[in-house]
């Protein structure tokens, strides 16, 4: 737990911690192709100086907490993409590159999360998936590789539904290791606010999720002029004994298995992660399309 520690201690002395902004989006915008199923995975393996430089650039920024290339390591990501058989060694890697850009740096403390993400996020996605006996045990894996590699925290990221985000956080807890909450939402076509998967409100995502664990929740890969509707939700249905809340958004759309950036920029989002953090936000950072220049412009004003 050394690693997070400090953490605990700036949210008791009243401080904002700052996340990192994205990592797949970023590495695409540095030239690292995109694997049309596994959108970002294969740089860990493929590209690591790339990753790396993205974490320590993140880290210089003034980020508390940098979140690994794991998005897509997911084993129900890999078996389509045919790069199964090296699901643990990318994983493992993934955290290796994070913990090498943390000890390069010379900024104070960094924690590292790992990041499981059990949305049906890509294209390639295995038929059955959740309802797969196995899927469980393959969340369980990967959180164990995870934390065997060295993460501080594991983030449960774009849960979408409660079937596959309840599997992910069950596997996640069992680590021993914090689990936070990343709840995805988006828009139905009657204009309501959902979850990613359109069939569940995000007070119903949270009251099944909650009761499974997590000692953070956030609002999370969802449009930054969706997030102060989405936060204002999960605020009201969060329980606050369960821990602090933070948001961190994405500014653009995905064309699979490319993203598209709608340039915001770092005055204007930070604008934005000022109102949630006066609407209650200790925790913020920046998802896909949001990079190294918004997470200083977060820093310089609230960290
Ligand atoms: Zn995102």
């Amino acid at each position: 737990m050394k690693n997070i520690e400090f953490l605990m201690k700036k949210l008791e002395e009243g401080q904002i911690l700052l996340l990192d902004g994205a990592t797949g989006t970023e590495l695409e915008k540095r030239g690292v192709p995109m694997h049309s199923k596994a959108w970002s995975a294969e740089a860990v393996v493929t590209h690591p100086a790339e990753v790396q430089a993205v974490h320590r650039e993140y880290i210089d920024a003034g980020a508390d907490l940098i979140t690994v290339n794991s998005f897509s390591l997911a084993k129900h990501m890999l078996i389509p993409a045919g790069l199964a058989e090296q699901f643990r060694r990318m994983n493992s890697e993934a955290v290796k590159l994070a913990v090498r850009a943390r000890e390069e740096s010379a900024a104070g403390q960094v924690a590292i999360a790992g990041s499981i993400a059990p949305t049906t996020f890509g294209s390639g996605i295995l038929p059955g998936y959740p309802h797969r006996p196995e899927a469980l045990s393959w969340y369980v894996e990967q959180a164990e590789v995870l934390a065997e590699a060295g993460a501080d925290i594991l983030i449960i990221e774009m849960i979408e539904d409660l079937e596959k985000g309840s599997l992910a956080v069950q596997a996640a807890r069992a680590t021993g290791l914090p689990v936070w909450l990343g709840f995805s939402c988006r828009r139905n076509a009657a204009g309501e606010l959902m979850l990613w998967d359109l069939r569940h409100t995000l007070t119903e995502g949270v009251a099944a999720i909650s009761r499974i664990g997590g000692s953070a929740a956030f609002v999370m890969h969802t449009d930054v002029s969706e997030a102060t509707e989405a936060f204002a939700e999960l605020k009201a249905c969060w329980p606050v004994s369960s821990g602090p809340l933070g948001i961190y958004a994405h500014s653009g759309f995905f064309v699979m298995p490319h993203w598209q950036f709608t340039d915001i920029s770092p005055a204007d989002y930070a604008l934005a992660a000022g109102g949630w953090i006066d609407m209650g936000a200790r925790i913020i950072g920046g998802c896909c399309g949001i990079g190294p220049a918004h997470i200083r412009e977060l820093k310089k004003r609230y960290c």
